[in-house]
């Protein structure tokens, strides 16, 4: 039988010290009344012989007569009289020689005790006195004889030690019940009452639940365990508290990302998988956008740490809210949203969705009190028609990201499968652009500078060529970013700057004494310690006035670490040499900037040449940069040219030298020189340029 606390009622304590305390009372009160019993037998024993001789005694005088006198009616009279004892079973008077003058005899009892009485105390008991005179002489007549039949005394005593044997088990076995209860009382009933509280705390939250002190309240061993397990359950529940909470943390670091509080890859992944299997997924496309903030690095470069993370924050909260329940935003990288739109029915909806969200990052945001604007680029995937599997649409939507950023920025492009393929070829590229210095198949070209006053060709810009194997010429623009991102740029930098410093130095020695020669140097080159003393060994080597050695570098590269860029273009220019800033107006184009960095020259952007002059934006930008570089006392060339109402508008603005396919595309080093001596022959006062304002710029 079970009872309240669950125990089965055999197996509780207070069933097992009841049963112990009765079978120890039970033996307990046995031997002590057998001890008494024993001790009772003794002195039942001791009464029968005493009783014996009393009776002897009380006859002794009249049956001494009787002897004297021979009278045996007077002796059985004395007898008789002690006939009325139960216990006396024959009684004589004898006389030595002679028949007993008298005798009285009863038969033994056959009482049921007998048995017992008989093994304790003999059958029958005889007792003699003598029965003599001692005056005047001593004369013996005979004696007395008593033969005490036991059987009474027995009864007795036995009646008197079942008595004695029960009482003795009674009395026991009241202790025994006096003892279980004051034990339940004290200890078993507390117990089961903790032991009722304890069922009722809740593992998972033992805290709030207190066993209750014993009612005595007194410093016991139960008040002391109550108190400790008190304790314990308070231990534990804060233990459980401390817990859950880091459970909580870990779950959240685990799903989301802990500065933007966006959902993580992982917990996108599960999302969209839930979408993909939920009944009726196919009634529509889900729709996977990849986001990736353009040259966010370099914000992170120029700012610090914290104002870049803070910049992330707000970005994030922009892209939120734009969204709203609209669609399932998440962060896959560090700079690296993803935005999944279920039930789109036309693509043209995700294409609207990148859209819009390009739109919301291109509003300002204010870092440091500083305006900024961060671009981005979207790659778009979509299910069923790209993939299946949730890993590859989120790869896929990366991929398209990463194409199409290596195309230009700030735009959205939906993959396709080919664009796989093509990550996959510009893998094989990155490994072979490793193999292209040592098997020769990079090369540099030339494209010729033309100063607008003189319409002399006074410089060449070295541009890198790689001609691979089997894909024939590879653009920079694809090559170089790779390299970039691997470091193969520092072994290939300097072979161009080499290769530069060399041929210029052929053709010094030669017949084009003053030509210059610009050199493209990449962000990493820059960040590159030994790239002053390289510079300066060159120079030396190839015993080059450093006037003609002209070094580009873009906005967007001193950016990544404008300190150390500062640093490092200070020490080039102390060596003597020419700096452009190449691209100029397609990165942050600040003035403090153009202040800050010890710049000879700006390049005009193709992409603003473009256009011009019908298209008035770059029209105004370009005379702005013209400008800009007048009143810094910096010159201004344009690259790009391709056309002469380019070249007619940009002389008109007071660009002082221009680079373009309008007076040559980039050539190998024969051609180019034979392209120079051309142009000198044909140098005549017709190609003079007429310069409408004579802008005064220092030639440094
Ligand atoms: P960049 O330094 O701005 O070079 C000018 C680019 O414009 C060259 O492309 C040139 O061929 C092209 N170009 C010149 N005139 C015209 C024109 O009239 N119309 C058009 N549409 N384009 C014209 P290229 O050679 O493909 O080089 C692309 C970029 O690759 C360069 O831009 C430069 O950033 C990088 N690059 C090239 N060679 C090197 C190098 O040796 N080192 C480094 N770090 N970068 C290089
Ligand atoms: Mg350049
Ligand atoms: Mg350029």
């Amino acid at each position: 039988m079970e009872t309240s606390t669950g125990i089965d009622a055999k197996q509780r304590l207070s069933a097992k010290l009841l049963k112990a305390v009765l079978m120890a009372a039970c033996v307990l009160g046995i031997s002590v009344s057998c001890v008494q019993i024993f001790f009772d037998a003794r002195q039942f024993s001791k009464g029968i012989d005493s009783e014996a001789w009393q009776m002897l005694a009380m006859i002794r005088e009249p049956s001494t007569q009787a002897a004297y006198k021979m009278e045996p009616t007077t002796g059985e009279e004395i007898l008789f009289g002690l006939m009325e004892h139960q216990s006396v079973h024959i009684a004589a008077i004898k006389i030595p020689n002679e028949p007993e003058l008298a005798v009285i005899k009863r038969d033994l009892s056959k009482s049921g005790y007998r048995y017992f009485s008989d093994y304790l105390f003999e059958p029958v008991r005889i007792y003699r006195i003598p029965l003599y005179k001692k005056e005047p002489v001593l004369e013996h007549y005979g004696e007395l004889f008593l033969a005490i039949d036991t059987a009474h005394h027995g009864q007795e005593f036995i009646q008197r030690s079942l008595i004695v044997m029960v009482s003795g088990i009674f009395r026991a076995i009241a202790m025994a019940f006096l003892l279980y209860l004051i034990y339940s009382l004290i200890l078993t009933k507390p117990l089961n009452r903790l032991i009722r509280n304890l069922y009722q705390i809740n593992p998972d939250a033992p805290g709030p639940h207190k066993l209750s002190m014993p009612n005595s309240r007194q410093n016991n061993e139960l008040s002391i365990w109550v108190r400790t397990a008190n304790q314990l359950l308070e231990s534990i529940e804060r233990n459980l508290n401390l817990r859950q909470k880091a459970e909580a943390q870990i779950m959240r670091l685990s799903q989301y990302d802990y500065l933007t509080r966006l959902p993580n890859r992982r917990t996108l992944q599960k999302h969209l998988q839930n979408l993909i299997n939920k009944p009726g997924s196919s009634d529509g496309n889900i729709a996977i956008l990849c986001l990736g903030l353009d040259d966010f690095k370099s914000l992170n470069a120029h700012f610090n740490f914290n104002a870049a993370e803070h910049e992330l924050i707000k970005i994030a909260d922009r892209l939120r809210n734009h969204i709203g329940n609209r669609g399932f935003i998440g962060k896959l990288g560090e700079d690296q949203f993803a935005i999944i739109l279920s039930k789109i029915t036309q693509p043209y909806a995700a294409a609207e969705m990148a859209q819009a969200l390009l739109k919301q990052l291109a509003t300002p945001i204010t870092v440091n009190d500083e305006k900024i604007t961060i671009n981005g680029t979207v790659g778009i995937t979509l299910f069923p028609d790209d993939g299946q599997q949730v890993d590859n649409l989120l790869q896929q939507a990366e991929f398209a990201m990463i194409m199409a950023k290596s195309r230009s920025q700030n735009r959205y492009q939906f993959y396709i499968a080919s664009v796989d393929t093509e990550i996959r070829q510009r893998k094989k590229l990155e490994r072979d652009l490793h193999e292209a210095l040592k098997h020769h198949e990079l090369s540099l070209v030339y494209q010729p500078q033309i100063d607008f006053k003189t319409s002399r060709m006074v410089g060449a810009e070295a541009l890198l060529r790689w001609k691979h194997p089997e894909k024939g010429l590879i653009s920079p623009e694809m090559f170089i970013p790779m390299a970039e991102d691997n470091l193969e740029i520092i072994p290939i930098g300097d072979w161009v700057l080499e290769s530069a410093c060399q041929q210029l130095h052929e053709w010094h020695k030669t017949e084009f004494h003053d030509l210059r020669i610009a050199v493209n140097l990449s962000a990493i080159q820059l960040r590159d310690k030994n790239i002053v003393d390289r510079i300066k060994y060159l120079l030396e080597k190839y015993q080059i006035p450093p006037r003609l050695l002209e070094i580009e570098v873009t906005e967007t590269s001193i950016m990544e670490d404008i300190e150390l860029s500062s640093e490092q273009l200070n020490n080039i220019k102390a060596t003597g040499i020419t700096l452009a800033m190449d691209d100029f107006g397609t990165g942050y184009s600040s003035l403090s900037y153009l202040k800050q960095f010890p710049f000879d020259k700006l390049k005009i952007d193709k992409s603003f040449v473009e256009g011009l002059p019908g298209n008035k934006e770059n029209t105004v930008i370009v005379e702005a940069i013209i400008q800009l570089g007048r009143s810094f006392g910096i010159k201004v060339i344009a690259e790009g040219i391709e056309n002469r109402e380019q070249e007619t508008h940009l002389i008109k603005s007071g660009c002082t030298e221009g680079q373009g396919y309008f007076y040559s595309k980039p050539l190998a080093d024969q051609e180019f020189a034979e392209f120079l001596r051309n142009w000198k022959n044909k140098s005549t006062s017709s190609r003079k340029r007429t310069f409408p304002n004579e802008p005064d710029v220092d030639n440094h």
